[in-house]
This record gives structure tokens, sequence and C-alpha cells, in this order.
């Protein structure tokens, strides 16, 4: 029988559900359980493939080419719980498959409503999660209890334990404690509010997980217990962790959460074995290496819009023990000051993906500056379409290159539209989607990183290589290591005299782990300390560092590894 644990949240948003529910897939996976985990989003938009990252941070893509909430990063970081599809509904899709069925005429002429028919189809979608195959479903619900679009949702997780039993279900609900400075103390009256809130509606929470600044008091977890209807030991803290996010699951297992999941759900399993994730905290506290990254892109100063590039380039930073400054970096910023000014002091140079004209012109003069440089460099999708831009127009000196997707009219379309794609118009998934194959040259240094023949990766784009290019680029130096197995389609590209330059059309940053960096990504990192290492030998050799070399950053603030 497979259990059920939902996880909603209260008092405000952002409180890091996500992170925690994966946290509790994670330490439930290395008691020897088998995880699968959802997040239902209470917005109307079917997917968010079409929001702007400034609205909801990055769009996850997973293989089956789905676009989802950048939750499900965290699912897939911490966890082994195989994601499809049926792991992220939205309120948009759960209305527009209600309204397909009651175009049907699958009703039978009943008036369609909220109760039963959204709520039924809700459930229906976790209930699809449930097999043999599977020990615990951990479902995390979206927004914030009180929301006017969280309704139907949370009165389905209500009407979900009278189905399966109340016994095969579990609550967990999310709070903050807050400390308020004035008063020099912790507050739990938001918690009691919101909490009140959830028993309104008719869930009483098993377990509240309540996030906090402060370490909470005996008497403030007593009277936080009293007040919700819970007992002490069910009153969990969850400090914040200002060092790194993978800390979370490790401190969740100190206050008990995990054996009382147990508990409450009659699951009987061995201790959790968290050995590799001592060490990855080791790595994190012991570095031997101090390097820094740019990350060059339009959305820089938003955390979230590149979620899953800076995870990556922590976790080859824990595989390197190597700690990583990263330097999220405006590309207008380029493009108004020039990149010397801003780029000097990097040791790798990374453009990530992107829609859009705007920064455009300053990623491909931040590349410029990587390849005559000779800084490593990796570009991610749109990264590697500006650096096939920045190649042709500076390298292969075809003047105005472009792709179609910013200047319609250029004379070289060096990154365009494929005949399927011209045809169409609606925007929600509709671009080439989801892991796709790609071949690799023998030498290259995507190969070298793979250590395989074939990789598969996933895709989220619509404009690719002309191929029209193919032999031009080849005899001016860059090289195609990367095809699709038809070899139509170029994935990824390198180039002669270069130590690590190397871009690739697809999003390896979505299958990177922090017990498993990706190759690339790993590769990538390990340029930039061999390029560090290089130049500091040729000061301490006393040969004066030339203007190719990094500049002295020791005296720049190292940020915190992970986010
Ligand atoms: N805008 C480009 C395209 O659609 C790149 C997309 C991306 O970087 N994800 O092909």
């Amino acid at each position: 029988m497979t259990k059920h644990i939902f996880v909603t949240g209260g008092v405000v948003s952002s409180l890091g559900k996500g992170l925690t529910s994966a946290s509790i897939g994670m330490v439930l996976e290395q008691r020897g359980l088998r995880v699968k985990m959802q997040k239902l989003d209470p917005y109307l938009n079917v997917d968010p493939g079409t929001m702007s990252p400034y609205q909801h941070g990055e769009v996850y893509v997973l293989d089956d080419g789905s676009e989802t909430d950048l939750d499900l990063g965290h699912y897939e970081r911490f966890t082994n719980s195989p994601l499809t599809r049926d792991a992220n509904y939205t309120t948009g899709q759960i209305y527009l498959s209600v309204i397909e069925k009651e175009r049907r005429g699958e009703f039978l002429g009943k008036t369609v409503q909220v109760i039963p028919h959204v709520t039924n189809e809700i459930k229906a979608c976790i209930a699809k999660l449930a097999d043999d195959e599977t020990d615990v479903v951990i479902t995390e619900i979206g927004g914030t209890v009180g929301d006017i679009e969280s309704q139907p949702f949370l009165e389905a997780i209500r009407q979900f334990s009278l189905d399966a039993g109340k016994e095969n279900c579990l609550y967990v609900h999310l709070t903050l404690v807050p400390y308020l400075k004035a008063a020099g103390e912790l507050k739990t009256k938001p918690t009691q509010h919101s909490v009140g809130q959830l028993r309104e509606i008719g869930i009483q929470p098993d377990i509240l997980i309540c996030r906090t600044e402060k370490s909470i008091s005996r008497e403030d977890k007593e009277k936080i217990a009293l007040f919700c209807n819970v007992p002490d030991e069910a009153v969990i803290e969850e400090k914040d962790k200002d060092f790194s996010i993978y800390e979370v699951p490790l401190s969740l297992v100190e206050h008990g959460l995990d054996r009382l999941v147990c508990k409450r759900l009659g699951l009987k399993t061995k201790e959790p074995d968290l050995t590799q994730w001592h060490d990855l905290i080791h790595r994190l506290r012991n570095p031997k290496h101090e390097i820094s990254i740019a990350v060059v892109g339009k959305y820089a100063e938003h955390r979230d819009a590149y979620k899953s590039i800076y995870e990556s380039i922590d976790h080859a930073g824990i595989h390197h023990h190597a700690q990583i400054r990263i330097g999220r970096i405006l590309s207008e910023d380029v493009e108004a000051d020039g990149p010397e000014r801003i780029l000097h002091s990097y040791d790798g140079i990374l453009i990530p993906g992107g829609f859009g004209e705007r920064g455009v012109e300053g990623k491909i003069e931040a590349i410029r500056y990587a390849r005559e440089k000779k800084i490593p460099f990796f570009g991610i999708c749109l990264g590697m379409q500006c650096a096939a831009i920045e190649f042709g127009r500076n390298v292969v000196k075809l003047e105005n290159a472009h792709s179609t997707e910013f200047d319609k009219n250029t004379p070289h379309p060096v990154i365009c539209l494929l005949d399927e794609q011209k045809k169409i118009t609606n925007l929600g998934g509709t671009m080439r989607l989801g892991a796709q194959t790609a071949h690799l040259a023998e030498g290259s240094i995507a190969k070298n990183c793979y250590q395989t023949e074939t990789v598969s990766e996933r895709h989220r784009h619509r404009y690719e290589f002309n191929n029209v290019y193919r032999s031009q680029f080849i005899a001016n130096g860059m090289m195609f290591t990367g095809l699709s197995p038809d070899e139509s389609l170029v994935e990824i590209v390198e180039l002669k005299d270069h130590p690590w330059f190397l871009a690739v059309q697809y999003h390896p940053e979505f299958k990177s782990k922090p017990i498993k960096a990706q190759s690339l990504f790993s590769g990538f990192i390990n340029a930039a300390i061999e390029r560090q290492a290089k130049f500091r030998n040729q000061k301490n050799d006393g040969e004066q560092t030339t203007s190719d070399g990094p500049k002295d950053n020791s005296s720049s603030e190292f940020e915190q590894p992970t986010s």
C-alpha cells in the first residue's frame, strides 16, 4: 500500500517548501524507501513554460519534455524519484482536463463543479503516482494556506485521506516562526493562525516544520504543539542554513523528522545512510581551491532564473573541493562597460540559455573575450548560439551574422529555425523539448568529460545551428563535437587552440546532482582551477602575469558556495 505525504505551507510564501519536500524525500530514500515526488501548483497557466523567469524563476525541463516548476529541480537533485509529466500539475492543467471532459460529454449532463469534479480530477492526479513500485508519494501543494487559488487543492487532499485511509496519509505543514528584534523573541502566533486556517478546512496537520532564524526553545515548541493540537515531538525546527541548502536534510534528521514520519505511517525501515551527504558537506566546508565563475545572462540579478546552473556549478565545486564565487553578471553591463572591466578577474565564463534580444550583444562580447583571452568558456543553449554568432562574425568574418530570432534579415543566419518550427504559432510546449541523444566525437573535450560515445541530455529551444555554415566554420577552427544521431543537428561545439571552450545546444544543468556533478560542469570547473593554478605558478616563478591571466581577486568577498 503506497503511503502519501502532503506538504503545505503557511504564514508567508517562499518558505522553501520545495527544498523541505525534497529533503523529506531524500531521507526516506536513504532509509531504503521508494519515493515519488509531485508538485501541485495553484496558478492558472497550464505549465510554467510561458512564464517570465522574473515571475517564476527557471523553467525546469524533464526527460519527457514537460516544462515544470523549478521545485522539481530540487526533487531531482535530492532524490532518485522518477519524474514525468505526472509530477507537476497546475490549476490550468486540471481545469483544462475537466473542461475537455465536459465538452466530450463525460459528465452525462451534470452541473460541473469545483467539488466534486475539480477535486476528483486533483485526487486522480495524486492517485496516479501510487503503484506497487512506490512506498511513499510526496505531494507538495504550491502557494500558501489561505490563498483563494489553493482551496480546491487543499480540499482534494483533505478528501484524499477518506479514500486512501487516514493511516496511509500524513499532513506536513511548513510555517514560519519569525524572530521579532524589538521584542527580542520568537513569535508563534502566525503559526497558530496558519494551522487554525488549515483546521477550518478540515485538515489537522500531523507534523509542523517551523522555519526559523533562531533555535526554538522547549517552551515555544510546547506552546506551538498545544495550540496547534499536535504532540511536542511533531514540532520540528528547520533553522535557516546560511552555509548550504544541502545541510537541510541532515538537520531534519537531527530533529527526528524521518523517524517520526516512518512511525506515523507505520513504515518499517533501516536507519538512514547519510554518509555521502555528510561527505559533501565536509567537502564544502574544507575547500582546497577558491575560484570565481562569471555567469553572464539577461536575468543575472534574479536568483532563481538560472537556479539549476548555479546549483550545477556548486556540484562541480563539491566534486573538485573548490569554493566557487559565482559572479551574477548582467549581459547589458558587459555591453555598457566592456568585457575587460567586468570579466578580468574570473577564472571561467558561462553563458546560460535565454530568449529575446535584450543583452545578446553583451553575451557575444563576453564570448569573444573568453575566446581571445583563452578563459575557460561554457555556453548553454542560447550560450552556444551566441558562440556561433561570435565565431561567425569575428573569425569567419561573416558580417552581421546573427540568429534569425534577433534579426530576421541578417545576411548570415548562422542560427535559424528548422522548417518544422516555422509552422508553429502557439507558444506553450512547442519547442524542441526533452531528452535527445547526441553522438560525441573522438578526442573531443566533450567525450573526455562524459567518457561515453553517446549522451542523452534535455533540450528546450526553437533555433538551431544552420548547417549551410558548417564547413566554413570547420575550416576556421570550430569543431562540431556532438551531433544528433542522424548528424543533422549540432549539439556541441568546441574550438581548436583554446584550453577549454565548449558550448552545447542542450541544458546539462538539469542532470546534475550534489553527489554526482554533471560531467561538463565538472570539466569546466576543472579547467578554471587549472587556469588559476597556472597563472599562480607563473606569478610565483617571478613571471609577470600577462593581461591574459586572471587578476588577483583575493580581496573580493567569496560568496557562500550554495544559495
Ligand atoms: N532562444 C533560443 C531558442 O529558442 C535559445 C533557447 C534557450 O536558451 N533555452 O532556440
